[in-house]
């Protein structure tokens, strides 16, 4: 028994075991190197930079633009990392955040990423341009209150108003400590920074977080909104989804809107906010600005028809 014990108690650890892998503590090893070579960067907008260090490839943050999907306007952007690795090419943020997550490394990403976004945040306003930047973070790095101070402390050195600043909260591990996290988010909501439940409808984020979180938004999984055209469940989920969000007050904002049919059926379902490919990618910083100004809000084909009949 004690043997077959053991032999069950190791399958459950495997993960412990692949989470110390040589290739994901190289990869953490070049992920540090990366952050502090490369911090210099954010002092220089729209330049190239630093000259690289070998093996340390560049870390910078892009930006998605999120469109309300009645008026078409551009509400706000989410800032997603990106690691320019100079061997392994672009490594993907969740393989970045799986390798980082449970290690003191994820502290250091999450400060760099908060810094550069508020920093991009002044540099779009004194360019006239007073955008809104959702950011990403993990329930870990809201264990303790230090996100709370640095967001705060780095707002008033930028004279930033807090309702500049959203955080979405993803969950790739359960909530280990529900009463901190509360606690955390709670002062953030005070400081008027609104949080957005992020991959709603997948993993750990339960009904539960709807009650219990002070959340003004919640943004459906991806995975459910790109198979809304193809799939009638996953559209009848979206839709659910929607009213669900809406019953409770909240802002929705579907992710990964790819074509018009989809913009279109999430129009009628009364989504708010739409973000994904069919208006642009995920962009650095410069290259968002020429996007937006050349920006033009879809039209809806079907309704200008309908309003053309005689
Ligand atoms: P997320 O927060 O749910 O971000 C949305 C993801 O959907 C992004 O993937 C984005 O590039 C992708 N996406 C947007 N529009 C479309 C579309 O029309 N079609 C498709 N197929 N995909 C679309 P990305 O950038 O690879 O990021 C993956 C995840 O990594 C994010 O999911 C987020 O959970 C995490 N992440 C990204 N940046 C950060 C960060 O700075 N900190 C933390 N903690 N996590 C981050
Ligand atoms: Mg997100
Ligand atoms: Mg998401
Ligand atoms: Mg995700």
């Amino acid at each position: 028994y004690e043997a077959k014990h053991r032999g069950d108690a190791v399958a459950v650890y495997a993960p412990e075991a692949d989470h110390n892998s040589p290739e994901r503590l190289s990869l953490l090893g070049d992920l540090r190197t990366a952050l502090e070579v490369t911090g210099g960067v954010r002092a220089e907008p729209g330049g190239t930079g630093l000259p690289q260090l070998p093996g340390a490839g560049e870390i910078r943050m892009y930006y998605q633009p999120q469109v309300a999907i009645d008026t078409g306007e551009v509400v706000g952007v989410e800032a997603l990392l990106r690691w320019r690795h100079p061997e392994r090419g672009m490594v993907h943020p969740e393989e970045l955040i799986k390798a980082a997550e449970h290690t003191a490394v994820m502290r250091l990403l999450t400060r760099r990423v908060v810094d550069d976004v508020i920093e991009q945040l002044a540099a779009w306003r004194d360019a006239g341009l007073p955008m809104r930047a959702a950011l990403n973070v993990s329930v870990r790095d809201l264990h303790t209150g230090d996100i709370v101070d640095q967001i705060e402390d780095r707002l008033a050195r930028y004279r930033l108003p807090a309702d500049r600043l959203q955080l979405e909260i993803t969950e790739s591990a359960l909530m280990a400590d529900p009463r901190r996290v509360l606690v955390t988010l709670s002062r953030l909501s005070r400081l008027g920074i609104a949080i957005a439940l992020d991959d709603f409808g997948t993993g750990y984020s339960s009904m539960q977080h709807l009650r219990r979180l002070p959340l003004s938004e919640v943004k459906i999984d991806r995975s459910f909104v790109l198979g809304m055209t193809a799939d009638g469940d996953d559209a009848a989920i979206v839709r659910s989804m929607i009213e669900l969000a809406g019953a409770l007050g909240l802002r929705v904002v579907a992710e990964g809107v790819e074509d018009e049919r989809t913009w279109r059926m999430l129009h009628a379902a009364g989504c708010h906010v739409a973000q994904g490919w069919f208006y642009g990618r995920p962009m650095p910083a410069e290259e968002f600005g020429v996007w937006l100004s050349r920006y033009r809000p879809p039209v809806l084909q079907d309704a200008h028809r309908a309003e053309s009949r005689p």
